[in-house]
């Protein structure tokens, strides 16, 4: 009875261990702290709460991160099961007693017969003996581990910063504004020539965005990040701003080689350039726009781009320590490490961002390896799912994979919430039951509720034949 070896007790390990032991097979769950502790974590429970003590929304007809509660409830979660028993009062969303939660998932887990909890760092690749090794390290990996995992992926498989664009919503820009254009037209492998969504600025736009981006609140670097690196090509946008006037415009927001669709005379003085960033071409991520301004002057200051100005964001922009695969290329389907599939990943280190979506992402790489030790499929939640949603973002289901079949490279690949701009298309009912056209905010929410609608029968379809027994 061979056990399957968890590496790291946060938010995804816990579940992890949780989803295996479950199921009737042996874990070992390691986990360094209070042995070696990391820059962000206080004490030595399990599942410890970094900073915020919020779930976020609980909503799981209108929310994303609602309906990923209600598919961790639906498949016997233990955070959800720990976050719910010491909840406190957050109107619609669910915060937790921080001491309480990580008292509770320690103590479970602890109590568990089927689970061994060594205090130990994993200092290197795991012994070869370990047949079956989940790695839930998270955001903060132990160095030595990093090295490790980094000599196995290559330079291009882990990153140690991420430096996140803004994500609109497409559905949220004014075509009445923007328009579809390549610079120079140009035709890549797998494009169209009309490749980019493009927002022209006039020089007296330009100028008071420069201004606003210069004065706009930025948060600090933690004293523990303090050496993050700007790398070349990856400045926050206020910090080209700051550099000179014309930086942006000689830079991400050079106006060459386009022509305003709907003012073909007129120069644009600036450019501000949107790329696809899914397949399903709902989300448009903002070219060169990583910053550390702060979420509300993110909102302010992006509106103020010509066809932005209703702009809805799926995620505002940040540069953080982070240590992160680049899964869409160095991971399969099921989040084993292609060079070396004994490895599982899961949580923030395979690219996913939050704690629910940690918690998820181990929800399901548990699932994953105990039904591999089981010898029975191993099979993904369906995309319309929030999980299986999730999941392709990460394994590169959308975009990513596109791109590397057509000789385009894989798309720079940066940590996502969970969001309905990841969910496959969904039909809205026109009418409401009297008949009448349902328009504007009710037609917005009637599309999220066929979201979450379908999302709820399709996840009980996946889950039901892969629950335990008894
Ligand atoms: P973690 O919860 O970090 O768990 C990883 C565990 O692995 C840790 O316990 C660590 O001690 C252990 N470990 C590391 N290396 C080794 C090793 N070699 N051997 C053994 N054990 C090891 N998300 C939110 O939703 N809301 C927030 O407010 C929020 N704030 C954040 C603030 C900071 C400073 C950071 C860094 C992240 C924040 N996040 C937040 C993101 C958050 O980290 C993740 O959402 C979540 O904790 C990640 O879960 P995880 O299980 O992947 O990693």
């Amino acid at each position: 009875n061979t056990p399957i070896h968890v590496i790291g007790g946060g938010l995804a390990g816990s579940e992890a261990a949780w989803q295996i032991a479950r199921r009737g097979i042996p874990v070992v769950l390691h986990e360094m702290r209070p042995v070696r502790k990391t820059d962000a974590h206080k004490g030595e429970g399990l599942a410890e709460l970094v900073c915020s003590n919020s779930f976020r929304s609980d909503d799981s007809d209108l929310n994303a991160v609602g309906l990923l509660h209600h598919e961790l409830r639906q498949a016997g979660s233990l955070i959800m099961a720990c976050g719910d028993a010491n909840q406190v009062p957050a109107g619609s969303a669910l915060a937790v007693d921080r001491e309480g939660f990580s008292e509770a998932v320690t103590r479970t887990l602890e109590d568990h017969p089927l689970i061994t909890i060594a205090r130990e760092e994993i200092a290197g690749l795991p012994p070869a003996d370990w047949d079956s090794v989940i790695v839930a390290t998270g955001p903060l990996t132990s160095p030595d581990l990093s090295a490790a995992v980094l000599e196995k992926c290559g330079e291009e498989g882990l990153a140690f910063f991420d430096a996140i664009a803004p994500i609109v919503h497409f559905d949220s820009v004014d075509l009445s504004k923007a328009w579809f254009q390549s610079r120079y037209d140009k035709v890549g492998p797998g494009g169209t020539g009309k490749d980019y969504l493009n927002c022209p600025m006039t020089k007296e736009q330009y100028d008071a965005f420069v201004d606003a981006l210069i004065a706009g609140d930025t948060t600090d670097f933690k004293k523990w990040e303090a050496n993050t690196p700007y790398f070349d090509g990856c400045l926050p946008i206020e910090v080209m701003a700051a550099r000179g006037r014309e930086t942006l415009r000689h830079g991400p927001m050079k106006p060459m080689g386009l022509t305003n669709a709907h003012a073909p005379d007129v120069k644009p003085y600036a450019v501000v350039q949107l790329r696809q960033d899914n397949a399903l071409g709902t989300l448009y991520n903002m070219v060169g726009f990583q910053t550390k301004l702060k979420y509300g002057a993110q909102g302010d200051i992006f509106k103020m781009i010509p066809g932005l100005e209703n702009a809805q964001f799926a995620r505002l922009g940040g540069l953080h320590r982070n240590t992160f695969l680049n899964s869409p290329k160095v991971l399969d389907g099921t989040l084993r490490l292609k060079a070396e599939p004994r490895l599982r990943f899961a949580g923030q280190i395979t690219g996913c961002e939050g704690y629910v979506e940690s918690a998820s992402v181990g929800c399901m790489t548990g699932i994953f390896a105990a039904m591999e030790r089981l010898g029975q499929p191993v099979t993904t939640p369906p995309e319309t799912t929030a999980m299986g949603a999730l999941i392709a973002h990460i394994t590169g289901g959308h975009i990513a994979r596109e791109m590397e079949e057509t000789g385009g490279g894989p798309r720079s690949f940066q940590p996502m919430n969970v969001n309905f701009g990841l969910f496959p298309h969904v039909e809205v009912p026109k009418v409401d039951a009297d008949g009448k056209r349902i328009k504007g905010k009710d037609k917005t929410q009637a599309k999220k509720l066929a979201f979450t609608r379908r999302a709820k029968t399709d996840f009980a379809g996946w889950i039901a034949p892969l629950q335990p027994e008894g």
